[in-house]
């Protein structure tokens, strides 16, 4: 019990009891006003008490909400990033399946085009399957998996990847590369991925637009590391979308998932990198990140 409560108590008990006050007079009045004072004070301590421990209670189950809460966002970003980044060797696998079996329909089948065709069914099967690998990369921030590599090659890789979407929207490409380009130090699947959402948003948004549809990837050096640029002639990015682009789920297309771009942020970020995005001139976008040049540690140390 508080001890101010049980001292007025105690003196209660002292002024009414010993000896008998009389009636009305100073000692009686004094034993009630400690009996008060007594009683009110173990109320007030009791209701304090009580108050605090419903207040840790409710903070107690507000944290565990919210812990739940970023759990299932969590699941949720797992789930949509599974869902964007499997949906491109999906796509690739359909439509060589469907070209394969095209090359074996014909009156004399050309089975060296389907056998090219399945080979590609199966290099697209396995690229789903690292891109799986590489996701769970992303959410752990594993830096495990980084090699030494030359940028150039992966986005000659992405290109190759794309060719038959770039083809069908009449689109122009052109690379530019600078010769001294130091290798860079990275997961091959995850900027790979990078490359080939940037390539396909810049795609999409020249698939609409008259005039004239250049796709220009370059890289160079800067401040020591490599930087490169994805631009395109496409519609540009309004000023009102400039801000969120980059937030997981935003879209502005009918079909869109929205997590492509924040998919590549976090890629860039995980490699210690910036991925920023400018108007291109005279129209459409221009994506750029700089990744640092170098070895691994792994593979520095070794
Ligand atoms: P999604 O492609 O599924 O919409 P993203 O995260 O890749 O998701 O892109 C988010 C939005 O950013 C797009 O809906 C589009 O409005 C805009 N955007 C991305 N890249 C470009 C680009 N190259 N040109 C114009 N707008 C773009």
């Amino acid at each position: 019990m508080d001890p101010a409560a049980l001292g007025a108590y105690l003196i209660e008990i002292y002024l009414i009891s010993f000896p008998e006050p009389v009636r009305y007079s100073i000692g009686w009045y004094a034993g009630r006003v400690f009996g008060l004072v007594s009683g009110s004070l173990v109320l007030f301590v009791l209701l304090y008490e009580i108050t605090m421990l419903y207040a840790q209670l409710l903070r107690a189950v507000l944290a565990q909400r919210r812990e739940r809460e970023a759990r299932l966002i969590t699941g949720d970003a797992v789930a949509a990033t599974i869902a964007h980044e499997v949906k491109q060797p999906l796509s690739g696998m359909i439509t060589n399946a469907d070209a394969g079996l095209r090359w074996l329909d014909r009156s004399t089948p050309d089975l060296d085009e389907a056998k090219a065709a399945f080979k590609k069914i199966a290099a697209d099967g396995h690229r789903a399957g690292a891109v799986i690998g590489s996701i769970r990369a992303i959410f752990k921030r594993d830096a495990r998996s980084r090699t030494s590599l030359d940028i150039n090659d992966l986005i000659g890789e992405a290109l190759v990847l794309l060719r038959s979407d770039l083809q069908q929207h009449r689109i122009l490409v052109q690379t530019e590369a600078d010769a001294q380009l130091p290798q860079v130090a990275g997961d091959r699947i995850q900027l790979q991925q990078v490359l080939l959402n940037l390539i396909t948003n810049a795609i999409e948004s020249m698939a609409d637009e008259d005039g004239p549809r250049i796709l220009s990837v370059k890289c160079e050096v800067q401040d020591g590391g490599v930087m490169v640029s994805v631009a395109d002639t496409g519609a540009g990015i309004g000023v009102q979308d400039v801000g969120r682009i980059f937030n997981p789920l935003f879209t502005t297309k009918s079909g869109g998932m929205g997590m492509g771009l924040s998919i590549c942020r976090s890629i860039i970020e995980a490699h210690d990198g910036r991925l920023l995005v400018a108007p291109n001139a005279p129209r459409g976008a221009v994506f750029q990140f700089i990744l640092a040049a170098g070895t691994p540690a792994s593979a520095a140390a070794s």
